[in-house]
């Protein structure tokens, strides 16, 4: 069993790049272009999750959903309606 305590307000991006390659930006790729929310939404969305208490190891605990996926999708929402 690890000891490793989780990381709230982290992102993947920011914990395990390897996994953050395998997971999310392979799952960002699959998104069509027109699909994308874009680069600076994006940011703006993760930053909102960055100092949300439903962030833990850039997971939202209200849907589950990896955050970078969801902010990622120009359809994507927040599940507490805070972007
Ligand atoms: S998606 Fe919404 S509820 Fe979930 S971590 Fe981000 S801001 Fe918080």
């Amino acid at each position: 069993m690890s000891d490793e305590k989780p990381c709230r307000r982290c992102l993947l991006s920011q914990m395990d790049q390897g996994r953050y390659e395998e997971v999310i930006l392979r799952a960002v790729s699959a998104i069509s272009e027109k699909d994308r929310s874009g680069e600076k939404i994006c940011h703006e969305r993760l930053q909102m999750c960055q100092s949300c208490d439903n962030l833990i190891s850039g997971t939202c605990l209200a849907c589950g959903c990896y955050v970078e996926i969801r902010a990622a999708m120009k359809k994507g929402r927040c599940p507490e309606k805070k972007w």
